[in-house]
């Protein structure tokens, strides 16, 4: 059989445990078969991230910049006890935190909807896709308990000290910060992942509350939009609006799904796990970083899944769930195919994600969602890790 083509490479990140043994088995059974694939290669496991004092995870986003199109396997973010297992030198930093640091990028979850799993949220029978403004705000906040008669002040550039607050008693403060760079570079990700994927764009905030805060954002969205993006969605038949956060939730709940959400960094963090929760798991969302320069990191948004990982290594049989992996992979090829042109790439890619599809719809599965499946005149049957891939082969 002629395998197809590529031009450029994707950028390929390992990584750890039970996903990183699951990558190498889609590789092998459902891409190199057919894909002459072009990857340029990074391990992104412990412990060459550790041989290489974490440099590799910077070289791996710094190629991503260069070639555009990346696929990522699930890591380990060391704590203290990896640290004792690994025998590391050093905590090192979560590698998706580097990667989006170096990119400046923006998370876009979406859920992957399966005929026989129906989300808690009837309605939805569309994917809803959150994008997560992943700076700032709470999650770099300044706190403090104030003491009886505590005054708040904060330092202009002018050198006034502007008194912000009088506490009337004993009590707490947060103060918190974001900058219209990364602002405008969230607003850009949005906004050029709506066109790549032809939906409509929300956004909330609460800016009739937060009248300064809150409407920069909005602001600067409303900018952008007109500036940059306004002929394209117009083309495209999309929309971008605005909306209270208040009144975002209200629409999402009664929405039928198939748009985009933006979220502030906090908004964001709580409404992808409703999403989440209401789509079925975690095993079932793709995850993909854009940069507002239009490059693409294509990942799964769980973990390494540790507890099958030592099942693994003990010899027993695993049913880890690889949809969200081979979604990664397929997210990446038609990225690359597209940018490059390559049609038969683009097709292969959306080939074998209908491939898992309908496996899984008839009746194939890994047994992490075989409570969940439902669907009249099919029995769901539980299966083990690489029986579940090989299913999803007879299907190429
Ligand atoms: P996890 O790996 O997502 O697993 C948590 C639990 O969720 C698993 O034990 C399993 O439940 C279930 N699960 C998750 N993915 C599954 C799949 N594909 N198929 C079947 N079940 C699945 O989260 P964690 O245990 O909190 O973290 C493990 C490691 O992953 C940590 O070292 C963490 O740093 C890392 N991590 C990496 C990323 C990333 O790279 N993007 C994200 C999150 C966590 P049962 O055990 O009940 O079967
Ligand atoms: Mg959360």
């Amino acid at each position: 059989m002629n395998k197809i083509k590529m031009l450029n490479p994707i950028v390929e990140l390992d990584g750890d445990e039970m996903t990183r043994i699951l990558w190498q088995k889609i590789k092998d059974v459902l891409i190199l078969p057919y894909v002459d694939l072009k990857s340029e290669y990074y391990d992104l496991g412990l412990p060459e991230r550790e041989r290489t004092k974490d440099q590799v995870t910077i070289d791996a986003a710094n190629a991503i910049k260069k070639y555009g199109v990346g696929v990522k396997c699930a890591t380990i973010t060391p704590n203290a006890q990896r640290v004792e297992e690994y025998k590391l030198s050093q905590m090192w930093k979560s590698p998706n935190g580097t990667v989006r640091s170096i990119l400046d990028g923006t998370v876009f979850r979406a859920p992957i909807l399966v005929d026989g799993i129906k989300p808690l949220v009837s309605n939805w029978n569309k994917p809803i896709t959150i994008a997560r403004h992943a700076y700032g705000d709470v999650y770099a906040g300044v706190e403090a308990y104030v003491p009886e008669g505590g005054k708040v002040y904060i330092s202009l550039p002018n050198g006034e000290q502007k008194l912000i607050k009088d506490l009337p008693s004993a009590g707490i403060i947060q103060a918190m910060h974001n900058t219209d760079k990364s602002i405008s570079s969230f607003a850009r990700s949005c906004f050029n992942y709506a066109v790549s994927t032809k939906q409509d764009l929300w956004f909330s905030s609460k800016d009739t509350i937060s009248k300064i805060y809150d409407h920069r954002f909005k602001d600067i969205f409303q900018e952008i939009y007109q500036n940059e993006y306004k002929d394209k969605f117009e083309a495209l038949g999309i929309e971008y609006f605005y909306t209270l956060i208040d009144d975002a939730v209200a629409r999402v709940m009664r929405s039928s799904g198939g748009y985009i959400w933006a979220c502030k960094n906090y908004d964001g963090d709580v409404m992808s796990d409703m999403l989440a929760t209401s789509f079925g798991s975690l095993a079932m969302m793709t995850s993909v970083l854009v940069s507002p320069e239009g490059n693409y990191e294509f990942e799964a948004a769980h973990g390494t899944v540790t507890r099958h990982y030592y099942k693994h290594l003990k010899g027993e049989e695993t049913s880890t769930n690889s949809v969200a992996t081979i979604f990664a992979w397929t997210g990446a090829l038609a990225k690359r195919g597209q940018l490059d042109g390559l049609d038969d790439l683009v097709e292969f890619a959306h080939k074998l994600e209908k491939a898992t599809l309908d496996t899984i719809e008839s009746g194939t599965m890994t047994k992490d969602l075989v409570g969940l499946f439902h669907k009249d005149g099919v029995e769901a049957k539980g299966v083990n890790s690489f029986a579940f891939l090989e299913a999803i082969a007879q299907r190429l």
